[in-house]
């Protein structure tokens, strides 16, 4: 897929305080929800359902951290929007004073959470990033715990530096492990009291007063009884594989908000910043969560475009995903394999230009196939 230029336009702006004219070339936004307006920085068109989602995620950060963001929030969607919109290796990055993110749908909340934590102040990059970190539903955090793990022991890093020095997985695997016992809110007020260049014993007494109990304490309880690898919340119901047949069906509209689009393959892998990243489709998406290893006979029907996608998350074996279990099925097609204990992202795309039905059949594979 090709950017277009023309869906962009030129946007002038004038620096405050200068008589200089700057000029960026940025996409034109093409759909606005209630909270956040799309910029693509791509062809595809971007259908109803990855609208609300967008909105819903701004909502639900609000709702876990206390903080109101700003009305809209602009998102610049796509590898290019990377390439022009963040610096160096970053792979999304936000322009939290302006209300924008840049970036792909697996860094969105992420970056939202800085927009919308901006409006109570930046905290020191450890807490900042940690902040964004228990924010997020997708990616797990993890740790190790053999190396300096303490918030003070980050607390001079700067926000260039922060996440290649591992202070931002730490600070997101400490606020995980304290919303999970006190909830996010409280990392919120932690944030607030304990802005860059802060020093220790602010940090402390900030701490102190936030959760009612030393950073020491609250350190040596969460290295001795923390997994190493804390995952947040599960982002939506997960239906549960019994064995019994299962039929997926859904009737795609890029207009309605029960259809996602474009697939942003970010979503179940890691971003390359090309245009694979993006597929022009409309799409449903299904989690299907497998808690045994099974085989499975599967029919997928739809237009004569469409396809079934079948992606691994959170496998019980490898604890992540598993890239040889993921399937691409055409319309008519009918498939046998085996599958592992693993939540299963089911996708059923097809062209965005035309309403489609898509049906997804699976059952046990009959003993010997
Ligand atoms: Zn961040």
């Amino acid at each position: 897929m090709t950017r277009s230029s023309k869906a962009r336009v030129i946007t002038t702006l004038l620096a405050v305080g200068a008589l200089v004219v700057g000029c960026e070339d940025r996409p034109a936004v093409v759909i606005e929800g209630e909270r956040v307006a799309v910029a693509p920085y791509f062809d595809a068109p971007v259908c109803a359902g990855s609208v609300a989602e967008f909105d819903g995620m701004v909502k639900s950060v609000e709702h876990d951290s206390g903080l109101e963001g700003p009305r809209l929030t602009t998102f610049f969607w796509g590898p290019g929007a990377v390439e022009h919109g963040c610096s160096g290796s970053a792979f999304a990055c936000a322009r939290s004073e302006k209300a924008e993110v840049f970036g792909l749908l697996s860094s969105f909340r992420h970056e939202v959470a800085h927009v919308v934590g901006h409006r109570a102040g930046r905290g020191a990059a450890v807490v900042e990033e940690g902040f964004a970190i228990s924010h997020e539903t997708e990616k797990c955090a993890s740790v190790d715990f053999s190396g300096p793990v303490s918030l003070r022991d980050y607390l001079d890093v700067t926000s260039d530096e922060i996440h290649a020095s591992g202070g931002a997985a730490i600070g997101g695997h400490f606020a995980i492990y304290l919303g999970r016992l006190h909830g996010l809110k409280r990392w919120s007020e932690l944030k607030v009291l304990v802005p860059p260049g802060s020093s220790i014993a602010e940090l402390d007494d900030a701490f102190e007063v936030v959760y009612g109990m030393s950073l020491d304490d609250a350190e040596r309880l969460w290295q001795a009884e923390a997994p190493h690898i804390m995952c947040p919340g599960q982002p939506e119901p997960a239906l549960v594989w019994t064995g019994e047949p299962i039929v997926l069906a859904h009737d795609l509209d890029c207009d309605d908000v029960s259809t996602f689009g474009p697939l942003d393959q970010t979503i179940s892998y890691f971003p390359s910043l090309t245009d694979d990243d993006i597929l022009e489709v409309m799409y449903s998406r299904d989690r299907l969560l497998v808690p045994f290893v099974d085989r499975w006979a599967i029919d997928f029907d739809g237009p004569a475009d469409a396809r079934a996608f079948l992606r691994t998350r959170s496998c019980t074996a490898s604890a992540s995903s598993n890239p040889e279990q993921d399937r691409e099925l055409r319309a008519g097609e009918s498939v046998v394999f085996d599958i592992d204990a693993c939540e299963h992202l089911i996708l059923m795309a097809a062209p965005p230009d035309s309403p489609a039905r898509v049906e997804l059949r699976i059952a046990r594979a009959p003993e010997g196939e």
